[in-house]
């Protein structure tokens, strides 16, 4: 069979929520004085919008082979990552048959290496390799996790994360994840607080459910050993990503401090097999968390999670939404995922990636069959209600 070339590689952007889930409107939980490293100026505390955590938008990635098929994937990059994607990374992939996603990877990430290597830049690459692999799934009528070789379990169990563990619990979820509040510079009035709301959400939620906390990045050594103690008593499952991505050395020291039983994650701003070689084999965490809109797509997450797989550690994609549940269905390694309650207060199951994409499955009282995901592709339609703009056409 000849197998199509892409003709046209498109880079779009789109406001309000989609694949950059911090921009969202006012009222929202994920902006209600959620811990950051920003949160030592007292002016950046209340809110991470204040210092532009929802500055980059959407990025809608579409490629065009030249028998009208197209596939399409989201990320967070806005108009900088339609930047590259039209001047630089198109380049790699127009005019080439639409099975060579590894060459492509290859070259993106090597002709991008000298200004690239992580966030931005990979976000991009992230999004074309998705586009990549719906455009091939479309093309064989198959869903991508079947070109994966296919699932090792029936159903997806989910996690969810929001400010009301109490009613994730409600919606049958098999755990809650909370968004720290309080860091450092709110001192032991804050860390207080911290533990008071775990201490009120345990309460509520009775022993078993799983409580984590996510902390964005917003901590130090002392302050991330401390809560950790003081949150034993209120038996939390898990404590995540506390300190800067590039203190490998504090998250190694840290896995090192905890309580017996208490796991350390990390990872959602981590990329690439080299950064989580690094996070791996320095023992950093107990479960990685690859965000496959960001971590290089899903060439490169498959990478990743054989590499977690040969060092004992869990792969539970950060963040996740259908690019994520076609991987985490054929992995072992990957026995639960997460989904964000992006509905302003966190109440409701709604799509990840709402309102952006159409026909994208959510969890029903906490587990996802995986057959809800044998469409072509990822399954997923862009929602023509949304406006995309093309900063950079050619
Ligand atoms: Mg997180």
């Amino acid at each position: 069979m000849p197998v199509p070339k892409v003709k046209h590689v498109r880079a779009s952007v789109v406001r309000g929520g989609g694949g950059d889930y911090h921009d969202q409107a006012d009222g929202h939980w994920i902006d209600d004085h959620v811990a950051s490293p920003m949160a030592r100026y007292p002016e950046y505390r209340a809110s991470r919008r204040a210092f532009g955590i929802d500055v980059l938008g959407t990025l809608v990635v579409e490629v065009e082979a030249d028998d009208g098929t197209t596939g399409f994937a989201i990320t967070t990059a806005g108009e900088p990552g339609a930047f590259i994607v039209e001047k630089h990374l198109a380049r790699f992939i127009e005019g080439r048959p639409i099975t060579e996603i590894e060459r492509a990877w290859d070259q993106m990430y090597f002709a991008t290496q000298f200004y690239g290597r992580r966030g931005l830049v990979v976000n991009a690459i992230s999004a074309v390799d998705l586009a990549l692999w719906d455009l091939l799934g479309k093309w064989r009528g198959e869903p991508v996790h079947a070109l994966l070789g296919g699932p090792v379990r029936d159903e997806l169990v989910f996690y969810a994360t929001g400010a009301r563990p109490d009613l994730a619990k409600q919606m049958g979820f098999i755990g809650g994840k909370l968004p720290l509040q309080h860091g450092p510079a709110e001192g032991e009035e804050g860390l207080r607080r911290n533990l008071a709301k775990l201490a009120e959400m345990r309460s509520r939620v009775g022993e078993d459910f799983w409580l984590m906390w996510d902390c964005w990045m917003s901590l130090d050594l002392d302050y991330a050993t401390r809560l950790a103690w003081g949150a034993r008593e209120h038996r939390l499952k898990w404590l995540e990503e506390c300190l800067s991505p590039d203190d490998y050395w504090g998250q190694a020291a840290l896995r090192k401090a905890l309580p017996p039983g208490m796991l350390l994650t990390a990872g959602e701003h981590e990329a690439t097999r080299w950064g989580f070689r690094l996070l791996l084999e320095m023992g950093c965490c107990d479960i990685i968390q690859p965000d496959v809109n960001w971590c290089g797509g899903l060439t490169e997450l498959l990478r990743i999670s054989a590499l977690a797989d040969a060092h004992g550690a869990m792969m539970v994609p950060h963040g996740s939404g259908p690019y994520s549940y076609h991987v985490v269905c054929t992995r072992q390694n990957s026995p639960f995922t997460e989904i964000i309650l992006t509905a302003p207060q966190a109440d409701r199951v709604q799509p990840a990636f709402h309102p952006l994409l159409l026909d994208e499955p959510v969890p029903e009282n906490g587990r996802l069959k995986v057959s809800a995901l044998d469409r072509p592709g990822f399954g997923v339609r862009l929602n023509p209600d949304c406006a995309l703009h093309r900063p950079y056409p050619r």
